[in-house]
This record gives structure tokens, C-alpha cells and sequence, in this order.
């Protein structure tokens, strides 16, 4: 945890600690006038996933990839996709009550590339790194890895239920 902070810490802008409500801290800039030229196919493969998530927690997962190299599985599910997948027990809620099926989605699943949905111990390190630099970033992470129905690869920011 304190490894995870630190690591925070050196991604983070410095930011002003009186101006609580502060916009979000732009991870990549947007406003880059020189884009690489080559964007490797791993790399473009996981931004293609991330277009239909939410912006901040793309690019929260953007960020930790330059730490640890991940895999975006599946960012947004549409109506079919999504009760396939509550059939199979990938997914604990039907149709329209995950948050994967928000538009843009509020939940994402990723998996340590080196080593895919083998090593619990990675996705704990990973989920340390979500929910720190998340936090970081005022973004409450809640990770599938702490449910009962244990879904590792799954992330999703926390919203107030009204
Ligand atoms: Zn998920």
C-alpha cells in the first residue's frame, strides 16, 4: 500500500491542497501537439477497449498500464453480452444493473498481461494500485476481488446510490 502511494504520489500532479474541488488531474494530455507516431498494437488494442468507459477511469487505467502491463477485457456490455454473461455466473447482475452497462461504462475488467487470471497475488497488486491512485485522483475504486462472489479482473468507481 505504501509502495502503491508512493507510486501515486510520483504520477499525481502536484496539486494545491486548499482547493478541495479541484477538476480531475489529466493523466494524458490532451492537448499534445506531437502524437507518437506508432502506437504499439498492444497498447492501441487496450485503447480501442477503453473508448466505451468513463473517461476518468480510462484513464486511471491508461496510467497504472505504464506500471503494470494489463489487458482491457471488456469495458462497456450491451443488453445480449451482458445477460450471456449473468447466465454463465461471469456477472452477478442481469441486464440493466451492472455497471458495465452504463453508457459510457463505470465498470471495467482488466487482467495483468504477464500473467492473464493466474496469480491472485498480481490482481492484488493491482488492485492496490487502482484504488490508491484512484483515491489519489477522488475516485472511490471498488474492486470485485472484495465481493463475496470473488471477480477479480473487475473495477468500477462508486457512485452514491440515491
Ligand atoms: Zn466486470
Amino acid at each position: 500500500m505504501i509502495h502503491a502511494l508512493l507510486i501515486a504520489s510520483l504520477i499525481a500532479t502536484p496539486t494545491n491542497t486548499a482547493a478541495s474541488n479541484q477538476p480531475p488531474i489529466q493523466f494524458i494530455n490532451p492537448n499534445l501537439k506531437h502524437a507518437p507516431q506508432h502506437v504499439p498494437p498492444f497498447f492501441q488494442h487496450n485503447i480501442n477497449k477503453l473508448k466505451t468507459c468513463n473517461p476518468q477511469l480510462a484513464r486511471l487505467v491508461i496510467t497504472i498500464s505504464l506500471l503494470v502491463p494489463l489487458r482491457v477485457v471488456e469495458c462497456h456490455r450491451n443488453k445480449a453480452d451482458q445477460n450471456k454473461a449473468y447466465k454463465q455466473k461471469k456477472s452477478k447482475a442481469p441486464w440493466p444493473h451492472s455497471k458495465h452497462n452504463q453508457t459510457p461504462s463505470l465498470a471495467v475488467d482488466i487482467v495483468p498481461a504477464r500473467f492473464g487470471y493466474r496469480s491472485v497475488a498480481a490482481f492484488y497488486m493491482l488492485a492496490d494500485l487502482m484504488k490508491s491512485i484512484g483515491a489519489a485522483n477522488n475516485m472511490k475504486i471498488i474492486w470485485g476481488g472484495d465481493w463475496k462472489m470473488r471477480d477479480y479482473s473487475h473495477f468500477e468507481i462508486w457512485v452514491q446510490k440515491i
